[in-house]
């Protein structure tokens, strides 16, 4: 249509989660009829998002800063571990308000046919704080769905025998369901019903 420029565009924005090709042609033509208001201030956020934000190396929270805020803040409780999936995990549960204390981002679940095994999930920055003799209880608060309740089940098993509390998030997160989709209620009626997890 308008041009390779316009079709690349259109293309990178369509691999977005959340957008097709059709949304993507009405993203891209929103931009680029205002691009000053819109396209270049996007383009300039994208860039600096780019060369800024890196991923924390306590906890895996993506920041601008490493050691993460969240790490840094000194009014967190540093012996109160919750244990997600992703950092869109922790965004939610941050933007519940409903946790204290720091956080363990895995990046994935153990996944037999994803091929994902327990030495790819990002779990020694939390054992490291362990040994230290920093935590007092970890909360395993990953979806579930198969995958992260076998997550739930072999980490909460490596935890146990450390000799931290453990305990895992009860009712409130739906079969199936991820927890960056829960509304604010719901994520603070998962954390509130923590139950010592089964091992
Ligand atoms: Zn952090």
């Amino acid at each position: 249509m308008g041009g390779p420029e316009i079709d690349r565009l259109i293309g990178m924005l369509a691999r977005l989660p959340g957008l097709g090709p059709r949304s993507a042609r009405r993203a891209a033509l929103a931009l680029l009829r205002q691009p000053e208001a819109r396209l270049l201030p996007l383009a300039r956020a994208m860039e600096q998002a780019a060369q800024a934000v890196r991923t924390c190396s306590s906890c895996g929270n993506l920041d601008t800063r490493d050691p993460c805020g969240l790490c840094s803040d000194p009014l967190r409780d540093r012996g109160l571990v919750c244990v997600v999936e992703t950092v869109g995990d922790l965004w939610a549960l941050e933007r519940a308000c409903v946790h204290r204390g720091l956080y363990q981002v895995l990046g994935g679940t153990l996944s037999a046919l994803g091929g994902v095994g327990p030495d790819d999930l990002n779990t020694a920055p939390l054992f490291a704080r362990i040994a230290a003799g920093d935590v007092r209880e970890v909360i395993l608060a990953l979806g579930a769905t198969v995958d992260g309740a076998t997550t739930t089940h072999w980490l909460g098993e490596r935890l146990a025998a450390t000799g931290v509390a453990v305990s895992r998030v009860g009712h409130g997160v739906p079969m199936g369901g991820a927890l960056d989709v829960l509304d604010d209620g719901t994520l603070a009626a998962a954390l509130a019903a923590r139950r010592p997890a089964q091992v």
